[in-house]
C-alpha cells in the first residue's frame, strides 16, 4: 500500500473533469482487497472520510474528496479472466474502457457500453451507470454487469451475482459474505421512464446488484466485476449525415426509429448548428449549408453492406438535400474519422470555457422520445431570449442532450443558471430526468430536488445508513 501525505503529490486527485476542486489529508493506493478492508474498517471505527477515486473523468465532482482520505483504485488494473464460451470478462475495477476494447479486438466479442471518454474505468462506469453512443441500441452499463465484488464501509466483503439477491417488494434483507445481516426499506420511487442516472436505482422486487450500479460509490468499493459480452457484428456502417433544415433532421429522427427491419441504427448522435460552427475550425469539408448533423452507425454484414448503404441513401434523401455529402465509414480509418468528429466537440467547448475563464454549465437531461423536438426548441428559445451562447450535442437517439451554456462573465453565469434550472424543470415536467448518464455527484445535488421530493431523498439517506452508519464513504455525493 502506498500512502502520500504531501498535497503536492496528490493535487491531481482533488479534481475531476468538471474542474470542481476539493481537499484531502492523504492519498492511499491499496494493492489488494485485504488492504481495502482494513482501510474501511478503520475509517468506520475512527469516523474518517474516504473518497473513492477512479480515473477522474467524471463530470459532477463525485470522486472529488471533501476532506479525509482519497482511496485510489489505480492498482486494481488487471484483466483477470476471459471466458469465451460464457462470453464474459472478469476485470478489476480500474481497468479502462479503452483497455477492454483493445483486449477484445479481433475476438469476435465486444463490451457494448462505450462512454465517449475511453480513459474512464469500469469502477467509475459502475459508479455512474455510464452510457455511451451505443446505449441507443444496447442500454447502459447496468445491463452488462453480471457480478461485482464489493468491500462495504464496515470492511466486510459482499459478492453480488445478478439473479441471486432480490428485494421482497420494497424490502431488502441479506447477509454479507461474513454473515452480517443487512436489512432496509426502499423508498417507493417512480423513476422516469427514460435513460436515467440521478439518485439510486429503485424498483419493486429489484436485484441488489442494480442498487450498487449508479450508487456513485456511496455504498461500497467495487474491487472487481464480471462483464457480459456480446457477439460483434460482422460489419458496421458509419455515417455523418448533414441536414439543411430543422424539420428535416427531426423528421429523419422520428422516422428512422420506425425502420427497425431496414436500417435499425445502433447509435444516433446529434450536433446542432453551433457545434457545426465550432467544428469548422478544426474539421474541413463540412458542407456550407449544414444546419445540423447526425452521426449514425448501422450493424450489417459483408454480404449486406452495399444494400444497407443503398437503403440509408434512399431513406436519407427524403429528409435532406445534402444526402450526397454524407460521410460514410466502413473500414477502421474511416470510422476513426467519424469518431474524431464527435470527439473534437467537447474539446472545442472546453477551450472556449477556458478562454472565457468561466465554469462549465452543461445539461445531461433526457425526455421521453415523443417530446424530443419540443424540448430542443424550448431550450434554444430560452438561450436566444436570454442572449446566451450555447452549443448542443448529445445522444439524441435516447432524446438525451448535452446543452452547454458558454458564459463570459459572472452576470451571464447567474442568468445562465436560472435558464439551466428552467430547462431541468421542463425535462422533469415532460416525464424526463435531470441526469441521464453523468449522475448527481456534488455539483448537481440541488437539482435532484427538482426530480424527487424530500421524502424520497430521505429514503435514499436511509439506504446509505444501512450500509454506512458513520457516513464515511463518498460523503457529499447524491444527497
Ligand atoms: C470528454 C468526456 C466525455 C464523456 N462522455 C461520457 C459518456 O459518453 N457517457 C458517460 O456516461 N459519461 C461520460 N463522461 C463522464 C465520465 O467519463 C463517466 O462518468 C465515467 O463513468 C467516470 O469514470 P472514472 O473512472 O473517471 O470515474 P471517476 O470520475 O474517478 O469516479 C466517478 C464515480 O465513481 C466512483 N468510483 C470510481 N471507482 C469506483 C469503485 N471502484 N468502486 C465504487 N465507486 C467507484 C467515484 O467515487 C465517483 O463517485 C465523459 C467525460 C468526459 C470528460
Amino acid at each position: 500500500m502506498i500512502v502520500k501525505h504531501n498535497k503536492n503529490e496528490f493535487e491531481d486527485y482533488l479534481v475531476d473533469a468538471s474542474s470542481y476542486e476539493g481537499f484531502a489529508d492523504e492519498l492511499i493506493i491499496p494493492e489488494n482487497v485485504d488492504e481495502i478492508k482494513q482501510i474501511l474498517k478503520e475509517a468506520t471505527v475512527k469516523s474518517h472520510k474516504i473518497t473513492i477515486s477512479g480515473a477522474g473523468t467524471g463530470l459532477t465532482g463525485s470522486r472529488v474528496p471533501l476532506g479525509g482520505k482519497i482511496l485510489s483504485m489505480e492498482r486494481f488494473n488487471r484483466i483477470l479472466n476471459f471466458d469465451r464460451e460464457r462470453k464474459t470478462l472478469k476485470v478489476e475495477s480500474f481497468v479502462r474502457i479503452e483497455e477492454i476494447a483493445n483486449y477484445l479486438a479481433g475476438s469476435g466479442l465486444f463490451y457494448p457500453p462505450n462512454p465517449t471518454e475511453k480513459l474512464s474505468t469500469i469502477g467509475g462506469n459502475i459508479g455512474n451507470n455510464a452510457s455511451g453512443a451505443r446505449t441507443y441500441k444496447y442500454g447502459s452499463t447496468r445491463k452488462y454487469i453480471n457480478k461485482i465484488d464489493v468491500v462495504l464501509p464496515t470492511g466486510e466483503s459482499l459478492t453480488i451475482k445478478r439473479g441471486e439477491i432480490f428485494a421482497n417488494g420494497y424490502n431488502f434483507e441479506f447477509c454479507t459474505n461474513g454473515g452480517t445481516l443487512i436489512s432496509f426499506e426502499l423508498p417507493k420511487v417512480q423513476m422516469p421512464k427514460v435513460k436515467h442516472a440521478a439518485g439510486y436505482y429503485i424498483e419493486q422486487n429489484m436485484d441488489l446488484i442494480d442498487l450498487f450500479i449508479g450508487a456513485e460509490g456511496t455504498l461500497g468499493v467495487v474491487t472487481g466485476a464480471e462483464l457480459q459480452l456480446l457477439d460483434s457484428p460482422e460489419e458496421v456502417l458509419g455515417a455523418i449525415v448533414f441536414f439543411d433544415s430543422h424539420d428535416g433532421m427531426f423528421d429523419f429522427l422520428s422516422e428512422i426509429k420506425k425502420t427497425d427491419e431496414i436500417i435499425s441504427p445502433r447509435l444516433i448522435e446529434f450536433f446542432d448548428d453551433n457545434s457545426i460552427m465550432l467544428l469548422r475550425g478544426t474539421i474541413p469539408h463540412i458542407p456550407k449549408t449544414t444546419v445540423y448533423a447526425l452521426w449514425i452507425e448501422i450493424e450489417t454484414s459483408k454480404e449486406k453492406s452495399d444494400e444497407t448503404l443503398t437503403n440509408l441513401y434512399l431513406f436519407t434523401s427524403q429528409f435532406t438535400s445534402l444526402v450526397d455529402d454524407t460521410w460514410v465509414a466502413l473500414n477502421e480509418a474511416e470510422h476513426k474519422r467519424l469518431a474524431h468528429f464527435r470527439h473534437e466537440l467537447p474539446l472545442a467547448v472546453y477551450e472556449k470555457i477556458h478562454q472565457y475563464k468561466q465554469q462549465k454549465l452543461g445539461t445531461d437531461s433526457a425526455v421521453p422520445n415523443e417530446f424530443v423536438k419540443e424540448y430542443y426548441e424550448y431550450m434554444v428559445n430560452l438561450f436566444k431570449q436570454e442572449q446566451l451562447e450555447y452549443v448542443i450535442w448529445g445522444h439524441i437517439g435516447n432524446s438525451h442532450f448535452h446543452a452547454n451554456i458558454l458564459t463570459k462573465n459572472e452576470d451571464e453565469f447567474r442568468r445562465a443558471k436560472d435558464v439551466y434550472v428552467d430547462i431541468l424543470r421542463r425535462a422533469v415536467s415532460l416525464g424526463g430526468t435531470i441526469s441521464a448518464e453523468h449522475g448527481i455527484g456534488k455539483l448537481k445535488k440541488e437539482y435532484l430536488k427538482i426530480l424527487y421530493s424530500e421524502e424520497i431523498i430521505d429514503g435514499f439517506r436511509k439506504i446509505k445508513e444501512a450500509f454506512d452508519s458513520k457516513n464515511v464513504l463518498n460523503d457529499g455525493n447524491i444527497f
